[in-house]
């Protein structure tokens, strides 16, 4: 059986360093906003090119609190619209209705499943006051773009690096400098992945921002029982940072064995039944998910269990036809309705060997359609 992401075995590597960290953090008696975070967020916010991160508990808190830190600075507020592309996955949407904000969906580029940028200007109104690209399946989106319109509206930008630490656009890695500000997952199956448990990052360079969010994720509290906003519990656990601070080392070695099992896809698949998936250069895509298209998927997806290979669906279902958001569910987003009716992902990780991505080539170039 190919697995679609093995994370026992991506965790087995460093088994002992983990353990020993389990048990220096376990001895510390520390187990909240100490030196692993500290350490953490300063190696992160270096990693990314930014002036400052904050370790929170997940990346659907980490974009709550990017768009509640705004809310808090007179930036945004009840019913302001917010630029976001229809085909993400739903925790960005979510951090927009949840702070009171109008998520506007903007139908994506079907050849690179990202934000369409030319559909941008045309869904901006008075109301607008946000863009929130999301760099999906670990392909940034063309920051420079972004920014330009958003100077020339006055908006701020906010994007979504949950799948994309590491991916590097116009010269900068994502949550460095090309955004106001950026939120993280370090999810357990994210390329930069928490063991144990759900975590996230937010990066700025906006000392204010920085400033609100590091009191919001702890009960609003700068100053213990002092409390200067009502903030929540989103601390990122310290035995998260500290093997987050084993791990990130590791990051662009790992981005760069996803990158060539990318590139061996992208030269061997040649079966006619399948659109690869595009990018324009290497750097800017650090493949989270390596995301075909077909017409009869439920078929090739069957196909692939006949011949023990697991794939998965990113995403069968788009936010705006979820039971959760009945209010959407009305909108017509056609081009978003086809990629989650046609994408498949394949397997692919740091720890996936080249016999196995080979199998996976010689069954999909053997499938008939
Ligand atoms: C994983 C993910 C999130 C949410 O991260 P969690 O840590 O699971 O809360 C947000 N946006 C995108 C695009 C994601 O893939």
């Amino acid at each position: 059986m190919i697995k679609f992401l093995d994370l026992k075995t991506i965790n087995q590597l460093d088994r002992e360093k983990y353990i020993q960290k389990f048990a220096d953090v376990l001895d510390s008696g520390w187990y909240i906003l100490g030196n692993e975070v500290k350490k953490f967020e300063t190696k992160f916010s270096e990693y990314c090119g930014s002036k400052y991160c904050v370790g929170v508990a997940s990346g659907l808190d980490a974009l709550i609190l990017i768009l509640r830190g705004y809310k808090e600075l007179g930036k945004l507020s009840d019913g302001d619209e917010i630029l976001v592309p229809a085909n993400t996955y739903i925790a960005t949407i979510i951090a927009i209705t949840e702070n009171k904000l109008n998520p506007v969906l903007i139908e994506p580029d079907l050849n690179n499943f990202l934000i369409d940028i030319k559909l941008i200007e045309k869904n901006i109104t008075d109301k607008t006051k946000a863009i929130m690209p999301v760099h999906l399946y670990g392909q940034a989106v063309d920051m420079h773009k972004i920014k330009k319109i958003a100077d020339k509206h006055n908006l701020l930008v906010i994007d979504d690096c949950a799948q994309a630490h590491g991916a590097i656009v116009n010269g900068n890695k994502v949550g460095g400098l090309l955004s106001d500000a950026s939120g993280f997952s370090f999810y357990p199956g994210k390329n930069l992945g928490a063991i144990g448990g759900d975590a996230g990052a937010i990066t700025t360079n906006d000392f204010k921002l920085y400033e609100v969010i590091s009191s919001l994720r702890n009960y609003g509290s700068k100053v213990k029982y002092y409390n200067d906003y009502i903030g929540l519990n989103s601390r990122l656990d310290e035995i998260h940072a500290a093997i987050l601070n084993l791990k990130l080392p590791n990051l662009d070695s790992d981005n760069a064995k996803r990158r060539k099992i990318a590139d061996y896809y992208r030269k061997n698949i040649t079966n006619k039944n399948i659109i690869l998936p595009n990018t324009e250069n290497e750097e800017s895509h650090v493949w989270h998910l390596f995301v075909i298209r077909t017409d009869n998927r439920e078929k090739l997806q069957n196909y692939f269990i006949d011949n023990n290979i697991e794939t998965l669906i990113h995403y069968p279902v788009p936010p705006h036809k979820q039971i959760a958001y009945k209010k959407l569910n009305s909108l017509s987003l056609p081009i978003t309705e086809k990629i989650h009716n046609e994408v498949l992902s394949l397997p692919i990780s740091p720890v996936m060997s080249m016999d196995d991505v080979k199998q996976v080539v010689t069954v999909l170039n053997n499938y008939g359609g």
